[in-house]
């Protein structure tokens, strides 16, 4: 005879939740600048306007935001030239995630990803009672998106594409992922991740907006956490056709985005300019940081965001050791390689004495 539990017990597919590890914190060194570069976070500051618009609408708190994030959606409507039917908005680019996933999978359905990509995809399918079909990243770093393609199944709801790949670097190109999304039936969701937009610096690549024009099944997702520097406030939104906008919508949580955050991510759309001349400070940098791992005998995987991936296999660990010792956190993937964003320009020097030390 079976006893009920004794404890209340969670779903068997909450039990089997990873755990998100975030990117540590630098830990203090006497006589030495720290440098977290751990977590793909902007370096800048917010712009001055933003903090202002943050500010007054601190003010504000006593008050539900503002459930519609109206304000919000008309400034991106009018950024993207996108109706505000085909968007939505949430805690970050995560969430969105989270709810697409509830809102398009049955417990059991199947998610197609690359791997190793975002951490946050295992975490978000698990959570959903969906399966993750993992599909490898080629030698370079890139989405093997024929072997993606070909690991659709009957029961396939969801495939996501994320590029550039969070943390080996390279992005897909529109010719490539035009080819993909022809060979994806109908009736699958194609998620093209565009957390790092903004740092893309190739020929061809992706337009979001373009793609979700064309084809109904895809959701693009969009982030104020990284080039617009609001991590710490959690905007993030959607562009997709007005069904699947609307589902994501159904299934967010009510008030979600702060008054702040709503606040925070419109002035940052005014301040665009300038928060684009940041960009492509971080994106010479970028360039600056790969020809000193080249001059020291590095090659990293092509970095189309505002970060680089060294694979590093088993000595990955101490990689991340020696890095703590130089003043600098990386994200490291035991066995696998490290993650290193690209930041303040005196970190980068310790980048490249770190992997100095580490050349092959
Ligand atoms: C950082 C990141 C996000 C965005 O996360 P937020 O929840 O918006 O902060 C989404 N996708 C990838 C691949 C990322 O690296």
């Amino acid at each position: 005879m079976s006893h009920p539990p004794s404890a209340p017990t969670p779903r068997r597919n909450v039990l089997e939740i990873p755990t998100y590890v975030a990117g540590k914190s630098a830990a203090p060194r006497p006589g030495l600048t720290s440098y977290k570069l751990s977590s793909n976070e902007n370096p800048y500051p917010p712009l001055p306007g933003v903090v202002e618009a943050a500010q007054a609408a601190v003010a504000q708190m006593n008050r539900y935001p503002d459930m519609g994030s109206s304000a919000l959606y008309d400034a991106l409507s009018a950024r993207l030239g996108v109706p505000v039917s085909d968007l939505a908005a949430a805690t970050g680019s995560v969430a969105l995630i989270y709810q697409l996933l509830q809102a398009f999978c049955e417990p059991g359905d199947e998610v197609v990803y690359a791997w190793r990509s975002f951490e946050a995809y295992p975490i978000a399918v698990a959570a959903a009672a969906a399966t993750s079909v993992r599909v490898p990243l080629r030698e370079d770093g890139h989405h093997d998106l024929s072997a993606m393609s070909a690991a659709i199944t009957e029961r396939t709801r969801v495939v996501l594409v994320c590029t550039p790949n969070n943390p080996s670097g390279p992005s897909v190109t529109q010719a490539e992922l035009d080819a993909f999304i022809a060979t994806v039936p109908a009736h699958v969701v194609v998620v093209v991740d565009e957390a790092y937009l903004e740092f893309v610096r190739m020929a061809d690549p992706v337009d979001g907006v373009a793609t979700y024009r064309t084809h109904s099944n895809v959701i693009v997702t969009r982030t104020f956490s990284k080039a617009y520097g609001l991590a710490g406030f959690r905007v993030g939104y959607a562009i997709a056709a007005a069904p699947l906008a609307g589902a994501l919508r159904a299934v967010s949580l009510p008030f979600g985005v702060s008054g702040v955050a709503q606040a925070a991510a419109i002035a940052s759309l005014d301040a665009e300019p300038e928060l684009l001349a940041r960009v492509d400070e971080l994106v010479s940098r970028r360039a600056e940081l790969v020809a000193g791992l080249t001059d020291v005998g590095w090659r990293v995987p092509d970095p189309q965001g505002n970060f680089v991936w060294f694979a590093l296999g088993e000595r990955t660990t101490e990689f991340a050791a020696v890095a703590d010792e130089l003043g600098i956190t990386v994200r490291p993937f035991a066995g696998e390689g490290a993650r290193v964003t690209v930041g303040e320009p005196e970190s980068l020097e310790r980048v490249i004495e770190l992997a100095r030390r580490f050349a092959r």
